[in-house]
């Protein structure tokens, strides 16, 4: 779809609208980027431990809820980020529309809180993307083709971005986290760990499978089936280009677009 309309997808996480303020700051990142690229989609998290909290909430009122419930309710975690991320944009003078998973023609399998996304209709976002508005996404959710609402597992807010450039034929994924980029080993506990420039999907597998935790894997088979870039960086240090790592082929090999399996 479109792929010489240079487009971009950007990923905040929950820890990066943790609260009110943070919303403006991402704002001004989401301005630097649209400088540079036709096409910006934005695709957020929830809000620091609301997830965690909706959780708690539900198993107060039922320890055993219904999965299609839970779902319709965890869904809501991330409509409060991109309502309130278009607001914080809003305030800046510049027209976002934030979507839902289901708006947004995230397409899932039926297995509540761990759909896979099967396929991504972006109809209703593209006409807006054409007028060269910014688009927000919630992550994390989609709709059946029974046409119910899902969730995609815990940290799916990830896979959603991807599945969205994967559609859109955007040319990487941006995500913004609390740390530099991907470490050889966890920073947190090894001081001679690491900053990694650049890696392979299969050496970025590796290091997950070592324990860390920087994407949700799911995203990056999806980007690996499709050779769509990603990259990881720190919000706080958003306009140094070099820093963060970039997971891609070496060779960027145009495959037919395919989606979860
Ligand atoms: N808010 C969801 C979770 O906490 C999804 C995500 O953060 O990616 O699991
Ligand atoms: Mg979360």
């Amino acid at each position: 779809m479109d792929s010489n309309k240079n487009g971009i997808v950007l990923k905040f996480g929950g820890a990066s609208v943790s609260s009110p303020e943070a919303f403006s700051s991402i704002a001004d990142i989401i301005l630097h980027r649209k400088k540079k690229y036709s096409r910006v989609i934005v695709v957020v998290s929830a809000m620091g431990d609301t997830t965690d909290e909706l959780i708690s909430l539900a198993n107060k009122v039922n320890p055993n809820p219904p999965r299609r419930e839970l779902d319709m309710l965890l869904s809501v975690g991330e409509r409060i980020s991109i309502a309130l991320l278009a607001m914080a944009l809003a305030a800046k003078g510049t027209e976002a529309l934030s979507f839902t998973g289901s708006q947004s023609g995230i397409i899932t399998t039926n297995d509540h809180a761990n759909a896979k996304i099967v396929n991504v209709k972006p109809h209703r976002l593209i006409p807006h993307l054409n007028k060269d508005k910014i688009v927000i996404v919630a992550g994390f959710q989609g709709m059946s083709l029974e046409g119910e609402i899902t969730t995609l597992g815990r940290g799916g807010s990830d896979t959603t971005a991807v599945a969205l450039a994967v559609s859109l034929e955007a040319e990487k994924v941006e995500f913004f986290k609390d740390v530099l980029g991907i470490y050889d080993k966890d920073p947190k506990i090894y001081q001679n760990a690491n900053l990694l420039k650049e890696l392979s999907y299969k050496e970025a597998f590796e290091i997950m499978d070592k324990g860390a935790q920087v994407l949700h894997s799911r995203c990056v088979r999806l980007a690996e089936k499709n050779s769509l870039p990603l990259k990881v960086l720190p919000f706080s240090r958003f306009l140094e280009e070099d820093l963060g790592t970039i997971i891609q082929d070496t060779v960027r090999s145009k495959k037919s677009i395919s989606y979860e399996d």
